[in-house]
């Protein structure tokens, strides 16, 4: 039986992300994994309009996730993950993509890491609160600090 049935890859879209897809990707080919490609957008907070402050368009979610979608399609594709499975999932960060591996029999996730240091590290990153609460097997994958 190989390692990993099914490898779940988090990406945001700040530089760095393309050695995490890598990884995961190669990960993927090696195992022969399925590979699922997962992007959290947080809900946004519609607050009453005040005066003096333009409201946001009604549809501001929908536009957002929308692009959101194009984003993502077009980092699959550019890291030739075309085999993968992708989705925007709304909510929080960490329990979406926590939920996101228990629903799909996720067995790894790779996650990128800035191997933070101090009160940044005390702050909490993505990276150690997924490592925390996940069902299964991490792998943080190094990002250079710029
Ligand atoms: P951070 O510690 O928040 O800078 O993020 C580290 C890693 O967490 C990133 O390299 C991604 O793998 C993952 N991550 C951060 N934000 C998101 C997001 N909105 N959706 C999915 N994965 C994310």
């Amino acid at each position: 039986m190989n390692a990993y049935q099914h490898i779940l890859l988090a990406v945001d879209f700040m530089p760095g992300v393309e050695n995490v897809c890598r990884r995961a990707h190669e990960l993927a080919e090696c195992t022969g994994a399925q590979l699922s490609v997962i992007h959290v957008v947080e809900p946004v907070v519609m607050a009453p309009p005040y005066e003096g402050v333009p409201s946001l368009p009604v549809d501001f979610e929908e536009q957002m996730l929308k692009s959101t979608q194009d984003s993502l399609k077009q980092l699959v594709e550019k890291e030739a993950m075309q085999d993968a499975g992708w989705s925007v999932e709304v909510g929080s960060v960490k329990w979406t993509i926590i939920e996101y591996a228990k629903e799909q029999n996720v067995d790894l996730i790779v996650i990128g890491s800035h191997g933070r240091h101090g009160l940044e590290r005390l702050l909490g990153s993505t990276a150690n609160a997924v490592l925390h609460a996940a069902p299964c097997d991490v792998l943080a994958v190094h990002i250079e600090n710029r």
